[in-house]
């Protein structure tokens, strides 16, 4: 008998949970091919972490290859699915197109950076969505705080180490907490002139931090960044980014180079262009994480709209407890559908959520039980060493050296400005140029400030 065909697409929480899954249950009838951009598995609730330096980039990433021996990998990002003839087209790192047939799909590519139509946000924000924008974020705060230092005018100074985050959902928050703690750390080593201290701000339309979680969460997050000094502006939004700052909706005017983008995620673009029914730009699919019309193609992550069967009439929220979970429901039922046991409904009750406010504060709820200090930061801690599927060692050894050495104040400046853009549909890749002549316009700006110089004008982003 021939062995069947199953392709997953993308390798986050629920894609590579699905190709675990599938290479366990159905390894002796099945030939498991997983399609992703970057040879590894990243565990994003850490990516804060990475970008504050208290952990290496690597730590935070699992090898496909090493941690699924048998399934294929195939290096590469697809752009386009033919659900007639059952193929996927792809191309690879280096520009090669390749294609993939296939007898059960797997669709897991997850979510990209939400845009809003406020003018020059493209231009001079930056997302929070994958490690190439974690790499840049740490460079440029570190790089920020070494200009404000040489900096000649007080204005110059304040506004190199003003940090403003937009969106207070769990990304934002911790990355305002995480970023506080980077800058305090690198202006310990380097005073700043004329008594100046690292500002950060955090905005959100919501009337609180943490707005999509429960009151405990906000409030212990609220407190801690308060306590540290984070200026949190609720019911706040901003009307315009310049190269100089940006200008909230109350008219005031903050200098600032630094604009983080996170109000949030939009499934990737990808799953817009097949055919089937969306919901808010996630693919729909019927609880058996099936694509409607087409049983042969499953889909589950973020880039799925789910419905919840705990809370009827709502779809599952994008985190990564539920993506996991969906991802091993795909692979049983993938597994199903080719006559290896039963298929099964998704269905899971929230457990709780961690928010990891750096040091060792933390805010969590696990099984509903409200935690805040250390030993939420604790839970929260032990919850990412349980959940990350492998490098737990590395984590916990990076931890453990950042609690006892100071951070690495370097920046090694290979992400620039220009390959982190916001309006990517592959926040998991650094764009690179065609060629060596494709280098956009303000990249020779950014670069002398990338070196240290100074560029010939202030760049926000
Ligand atoms: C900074 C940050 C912190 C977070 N913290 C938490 C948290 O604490 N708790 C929580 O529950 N959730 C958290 N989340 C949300 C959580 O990470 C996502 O909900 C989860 O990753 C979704 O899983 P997924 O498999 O759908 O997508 P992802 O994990 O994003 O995986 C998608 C995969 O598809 C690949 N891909 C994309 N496009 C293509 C393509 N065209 N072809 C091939 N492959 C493709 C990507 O490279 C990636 O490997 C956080 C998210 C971020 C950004």
């Amino acid at each position: 008998m021939s062995r069947s065909r199953v392709v997953v697409v993308g390798a986050g929480f629920a894609g590579y949970r699905a190709a675990r899954m599938l290479t366990r249950v159905a390894r002796d009838t099945v030939d498991v091919t997983l399609l992703n951009p970057t040879d590894y598995f990243l565990y994003l609730p850490l990516l804060p972490q990475v970008a504050a330096g208290a952990l290496e980039p690597r730590r935070v990433t699992v090898s496909l290859s090493g941690t699924l021996p048998h399934a294929r990998l195939v290096l590469g990002e697809a752009d386009g699915v033919d659900l007639d003839e059952r193929v996927v087209s792809y191309t690879d790192p280096e520009g090669g197109r390749g294609t993939l047939a296939y007898d059960r799909l797997v669709l897991a590519v997850g979510s990209v950076n939400k845009l809003l139509p406020v003018p020059g946000v493209a231009e001079h924000a930056h997302g929070f969505r994958g490690m190439p924008e974690a790499l840049y974020l740490r460079d440029h705060v570190t790089r920020q705080i070494e200009l404000a230092a040489a900096s000649d005018t007080p204005q110059e100074c304040r506004a190199r180490c003003t940090f403003v985050v937009v969106g207070a959902g769990y990304t934002g928050t911790e990355v305002a907490a995480q970023g506080q703690l980077l800058t305090d750390a690198l202006v310990k080593k380097r005073r700043l002139p004329h008594g100046i201290r690292p500002r950060w701000m955090l905005l959100d339309i919501a009337p609180r931090v943490l707005p999509e979680l429960d009151q405990h969460l906000s409030r212990t997050a609220d407190n801690v960044l308060r306590r540290r000094g984070v200026e949190i502006r609720t019911k706040a939004s901003v009307k315009e980014a310049t190269k100089d700052g940006v200008l909230l909706d109350d008219g005031e005017f903050v200098d600032t180079r630094t604009l983080v983008w996170c109000v949030g995620v939009r499934p990737d673009p990808l799953v817009a262009e097949l055919g089937p029914p969306l919901e808010r730009g996630r693919l729909l699919v019927d609880p058996y994480l099936n694509v409607p019309g087409h049983p042969e193609v499953f889909a589950c992550g973020d880039a799925a709209a789910v419905p919840d069967l705990e809370k009827p009439g709502e779809y599952t929220p994008m985190t990564a407890q539920h993506a996991w979970r969906q991802g091993r429901v795909a692979g049983l039922n993938v597994a199903a559908s080719l006559g290896k046991g039963e298929r099964r409904d998704y269905r899971h009750k929230d457990l709780g959520f961690t928010v990891d406010l750096g040091g060792v504060q933390a805010a969590a709820n696990p099984l509903g039980v409200p935690l805040s200090g250390p030993l939420a930061g604790a839970v929260t801690r032990g919850y990412h060493l349980a959940a990350m599927p492998g490098n737990r060692v590395r984590v916990a050894a990076d931890w453990l050296l950042d609690s006892v050495l100071p951070r690495q104040a370097v920046q090694l400046g290979l992400v620039r400005s220009w390959s982190v853009p916001l309006d990517t549909a592959s926040p998991e890749l650094a764009r690179v140029p065609d060629d060596s002549h494709d280098v956009p316009d303000d990249s020779h700006d950014k670069e002398k400030a990338d070196q240290g110089g100074r560029p010939d004008q202030g760049a926000t982003s």
